[in-house]
């Protein structure tokens, strides 16, 4: 594949900045990464593992002269990194992010560019529970999709670009408008989270009464709680704050449905129940059809049963599973 952009700036490190310099190097989309992030340990990590070309000490330092700069650090942390860096941006230059949310971070981003930026923001739903610039992959967006979210009056020309970028990284590349995405994310991914959280505190609370039965015993559906309620909070916090009306509309939802199914156990109606979990478990099916997750036993997860190929490939899945 031929380079697509002469200098990509990281700002920021972590998992998801880690696996684009993995999945851009694996395809040689680009001449030069320069990255950068704001501890001094994050940049030693980076410039040890070889994440980079070149590593700087300032965002600053890091946009000058490139022609894509990636924004992905925390949501909440997206207006002053922007604010720092916009000046500094080349004329003609492409900026992105990566953020799980896109209408606050397209408005806390906007105002600090100059007029002679394109601005393509962007959201690759994947990701895994880990982070910082260890815990990058080179595979982490493949098949995966990754949504754009360019404003109107956005160059054609310059999102396209971005688009063959990500589609380099192994991704399936998808135009949304930014406030459909983040109702679309609060459903997906921002609601379950916080469900995630909230039942994996609720057993936390409980395991003081019964002396760590719940770690012993865990089932699958606990264990796969736990694992997405180990995400960043920091990330998760941000995510939240931010994406607010949009979270407290489906929580809304979601209590009202939990109070159906909370009366149908009380009065016995499991005619209600039945249909219910019948309806859900289409919605697996189809999941599985888009090759978004995998059918084997576990979710392919669990070392001692899998040994055979089809395994392997589902804990590629499952590796990548708590995205975002
Ligand atoms: P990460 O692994 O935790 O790395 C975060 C990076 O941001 C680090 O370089 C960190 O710097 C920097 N950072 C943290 N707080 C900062 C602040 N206040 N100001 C400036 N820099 C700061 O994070 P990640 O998982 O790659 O997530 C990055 C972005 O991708 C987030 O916006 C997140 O919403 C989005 N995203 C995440 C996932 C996921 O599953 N993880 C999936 C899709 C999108 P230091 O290490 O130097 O402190």
């Amino acid at each position: 594949m031929s380079v697509l952009y002469q200098r990509v700036a990281l700002v920021g490190l972590g998992l998801i900045a880690g696996s684009m310099a993995h999945a851009m190097r694996r395809k040689g989309l680009v001449a030069e990464i320069v990255g950068t992030s704001r501890s001094a340990e994050t940049r030693a990590t980076a410039a040890e593992i070889n994440l980079c070309d070149r590593i700087t000490e300032t965002a600053v330092e890091a946009v000058q002269g490139a022609d894509l700069v990636v924004l992905a650090v925390p949501v909440g942390a997206m207006a002053a990194v922007a604010a720092e860096v916009g000046p500094h941006l080349a004329p003609g230059a492409t900026i992105t992010d990566v953020g799980s949310v896109k209408r606050d971070v397209i408005d806390q981003i906007g105002p600090h560019l100059p007029a002679h930026v394109h601005f393509v923001p962007g959201h690759p739903l994947a990701g895994t529970e880990h982070s910082g610039p260890r815990s990058g992959f080179a595979e982490l967006f493949d098949n995966r999709y990754v949504l754009l979210t360019p404003e109107d009056g956005t160059d054609p020309a310059a999102t396209a670009r971005l688009r063959a970028l990500w589609e380099g990284c192994g991704a399936i590349v998808e135009e949304m408008d930014a406030d459909h995405h983040d109702l679309v994310l609060a459903v997906t991914s921002h609601t379950p989270h916080l469900i995630a959280y909230t039942m994996v505190g609720v057993a936390d609370d409980l395991r003081r009464v019964t002396d760590s039965e719940v770690i012993k015993y865990s089932a699958a559906g606990f264990r796969d709680f736990t694992r997405i309620a180990a995400s960043d909070p920091t990330m998760w916090r941000d995510v939240f704050l931010s994406n607010k009306d949009a979270t407290l509309e489906i929580l809304g939802r979601f209590t009202e449905e939990l109070f159906a199914l909370q009366r149908a156990i009380r009065t016995g109606d499991g005619e209600h129940l039945h249909e219910y979990f019948t309806r859900t478990r289409a919605i697996r099916r189809s999941i599985i059809e888009a090759g978004q997750d995998t059918d084997a036993p576990n979710f392919g997860r669990g070392g001692a049963k899998k040994a055979d190929g089809a395994a392997k490939k589902a804990d590629g899945a499952a590796k990548k599973g708590g995205d975002t």
